[in-house]
């Protein structure tokens, strides 16, 4: 099969789609569950399934430093190792090196850093990033590029992207194509709508399989992250998948999905799920509260999940007080099938061209609690 996208309905600039995959098809809108280290934190493979996820990330920086690419290779690839035949996104490590590494140097070349684990030297160039996700065998590759730090100058942020540009032309050089395998350019630009133009002319002009909107849901706030949405998704070709990278919260996702995006990856609901919170229809819930403790309703009404057809808040609440390790995997599985939800009444609502409303529909519901 070939790599592809359908775009099957829009609803203002909402879009409702289908990526197809050597791995597999994915409809969209989606949320990829984050599975950092060959692992979706707390979940098991088939937990992941459950809660309607089609297509799940990886991250370049954790697996080249350990297991290490060429042994995940030796392995069998990501999907084998971690027994998920659908289709997996990978990162180029950039972002990561510039969150955790530590005496990292950028240059023309790529980045030299430190790994967080054992002090030992790298160097990540495109070049060695693109044969990384390649051993990694990620359906979705991602050029490497650096995230343009918020808050930049527009000087700072003009030369971050085009040295990301000039990433984007390697990258792509050094990308081997094989049928229902694809790579996506990452437009920067930081929050300045003529550098993110050159940025999208840039990437056109290389040509890729898909477009991530990266650099944004780094400070600058839910409204300005909206505006540079409503500038970028636009000039992006509409027969492309579009992915805005680690965003966000339940409100950042419809208002992005409003705006044209397609694809989204977080850690926010696996992370929340580790810290006894849990998004609802009806609100944020810390089940760590004592109001939940005689409360035996289920978490969320609305959710068909194993941990909200079989148990009680008060049943989680216990869990989270006694540190038991099944409180975090119940909570983890509830918020993925949370964002899955969410999503697949986004493509619903889009079909039938009420997108507006259900957007007004889920926030009020997110009131009630
Ligand atoms: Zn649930």
């Amino acid at each position: 099969m070939s790599f592809g996208f359908d775009l099957l309905a829009t609803d203002g600039a909402a879009r409702a789609g289908l990526l197809r995959t050597a791995h597999g098809e994915v409809a969209t809108p989606t949320f990829m569950a984050v599975g950092t280290a060959g692992t979706v934190k707390a979940m098991t493979t088939d937990a992941v399934r459950a809660t309607g996820a089609k297509i799940v990330l990886g991250n370049t920086y954790h697996l080249m430093l350990r297991p290490t690419a060429e042994r995940v290779a030796r392995l069998g690839g990501l999907h084998k190792m971690m027994d998920w035949p659908g289709p997996i996104l990978t990162d180029s490590g950039g972002f990561q090196i510039m969150s955790l590494a530590k005496l990292r140097k950028l240059d023309e070349t790529g980045v030299t850093f430190r790994s967080h684990l054992d002090g030992s030297a790298h160097h990540l160039t495109p070049e060695r990033s693109m044969e990384i996700q390649f051993l990694l065998d990620s359906t979705i590759t991602m050029v490497l590029d650096e995230c343009t730090k918020f808050p930049a100058t527009e000087d700072e942020a003009a030369e971050s992207m085009r040295l990301s540009a000039r990433w984007a032309r390697r990258s792509r050089d050094a990308f081997v194509p094989r049928d229902g395998y694809g790579q996506f350019g990452i437009v920067q630009g930081g929050v300045y709508e003529g550098l993110r133009r050159e940025s999208v002319d840039a990437l056109r002009a290389i040509g890729f399989e898909g477009y991530a909107i990266g650099g944004l849901a780094v400070g600058e706030g839910q409204a300005m992250m909206f505006e540079m949405l409503e500038i970028t998704a636009p000039m992006l070709p509409a027969d492309k998948p579009r992915y805005l990278m680690g965003v966000g919260t339940p409100d950042d996702l419809l208002g992005s999905v409003a705006r044209g995006v397609d694809m989204f990856d977080c850690v926010m609901p696996t992370r929340a799920g580790r810290t006894a919170r849990a998004f609802t229809s009806r609100g944020v819930f810390n089940l760590r509260n004592a109001r939940f403790i005689d409360d035996a309703r289920p978490l969320d009404e609305a959710c068909g999940c194993l941990c909200c057809t079989r148990h009680t808040r008060a049943y989680l609440h216990h869990l989270i007080r006694c540190e038991e390790i099944l409180g975090p995997m119940l909570l983890t599985m509830h918020n993925l099938t949370y964002y899955q939800s969410l999503m697949t009444g986004a493509r619903a609502a889009i079909f039938e061209r009420r997108y507006e409303a259900y957007c007004t529909a889920t926030r009020a519901g997110w009131q009630e609690s």
